[in-house]
């Protein structure tokens, strides 16, 4: 039992990215209260507005000057245990602006986790293809409002269709209906995921706007099969893109609005109250108490692997915001 524990702690990764200041910050007059020791790669310094200094330990920070390149190496391998048999999840969490869908989506010069894993996992599968066979299969589903919406569907199809949580043979968690796309190159996969985005922004009149508010996965199911011993499996990989951690500001709440934001606010403290217990190892995980939780059950605990990327601004317009994220991250962590 010890080294179970030992395991599922290990299991669980927090790595901090700070975003660099842009140049519409750094018109603004904001500085940075972000300090990094260029000698150590687990911890970072915020100062606070009385000057006061907090200090933050993670897994791995991340600062302005690591790219995608860098990130990359820390998150590669942990991606590719899918290929031999464990469910992994990858989450980006932190207010809207701080670098989520940089670090996930990133842009076409840079491209970010849910490309270069795919990458990965096609690289290691070709190598690989004399002893295993591997299929890939990738679907994209956002959460808004805990309801589920399969990005992948016909756009006739996808506002209409009601999707929810199944519990399957296997008893695992399964979303019957949502379309899976079998995949076999990293070209098919990014069309894919471009036009799952596009169909993101559809019913709002603002595409950023809908996408802070919402959770964006992509799924990514293997199934395996070793030619030397004739076993078969099957994992999954989850690439979150979480709604925006920000609290709302007093005088837009209201309306649609409050609705979002204690949907958003409900759905991200379950998903830290489902970490920190599995980082605490309390036997009773909540896994029910939000769609995000819910969908994500069979890949999270046990021996499946869990990376949250804290993700922060280094304005001190931002320092609030920061704080709360470092505090959450901190908590997932279990410390
Ligand atoms: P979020 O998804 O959390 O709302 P974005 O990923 O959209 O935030 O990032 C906000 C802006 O900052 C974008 O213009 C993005 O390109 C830029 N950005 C974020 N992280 C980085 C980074 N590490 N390096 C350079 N630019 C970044
Ligand atoms: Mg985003």
């Amino acid at each position: 039992l010890y080294n179970e524990l030992i395991e599922m702690k290990g299991n669980i990764r927090v790595f901090c990215r700070c975003r660099p200041l842009s140049s519409e910050e750094i018109a603004r007059g904001c500085s940075s209260v972000v300090d990094f020791d260029p000698a150590q790669d687990t911890e970072l310094r915020i100062t606070s507005s009385d000057s006061s200094k907090k200090q933050f330990k993670f897994d791995h920070v991340f600062g302005p000057k690591d790219d995608q390149n860098a990130v990359s190496m820390e998150t590669l391998p942990i991606v590719k245990s899918v290929l031999d048999g464990y469910n992994v999840c990858i989450f980006a969490y932190g207010q809207t602006g701080a670098g989520k869908t940089f670090t996930m989506e990133g842009t076409p010069e840079n491209r970010g986790v849910n490309y270069r894993s795919l990458e990965e996992l096609f690289r290691v599968s070709e190598k690989r293809n004399s002893i295993m066979r591997y299929e890939f299969h990738v679907s994209m589903l956002e959460v808004y409002n805990e309801k589920i919406r399969d990005l992948l569907a016909d756009s006739s199809d996808h506002l209409s269709k009601r999707l929810e949580i199944k519990q399957v043979a296997d008893g695992t968690q399964d979303v019957p209906g949502l379309v899976e796309a079998q995949v076999g190159s990293i070209n098919e996969v990014w069309d894919i995921l471009k036009n799952g985005g596009r169909n993101r922004s559809v019913g709002s009149t603002n595409a950023n706007e809908l996408s802070s508010r919402s959770h964006c996965l992509v799924r990514v199911s293997i199934k395996s099969e070793s030619f030397v011993d004739g076993q078969k499996w099957r994992s999954k990989l989850w690439l979150v893109d979480l709604a925006g951690s920000e609290r709302v500001g007093k005088i837009e709440v209201e309306g649609e609005r409050l609705k979002e934001s204690q949907f958003i606010n409900k759905s991200l403290s379950a998903l830290g109250d489902v970490i920190s217990a599995l980082a605490s190892k309390n036997p009773h995980i909540p896994y029910r108490n939000s769609k995000l939780t819910h969908l994500l059950q069979s890949s999270l605990g046990g021996d499946c692997k869990t990376l949250m990327f804290a993700q922060i601004s280094p304005s001190s317009a931002d320092l609030g915001e920061t704080l709360c994220s470092l505090n959450f991250a901190s908590r997932v962590r279990g410390i």
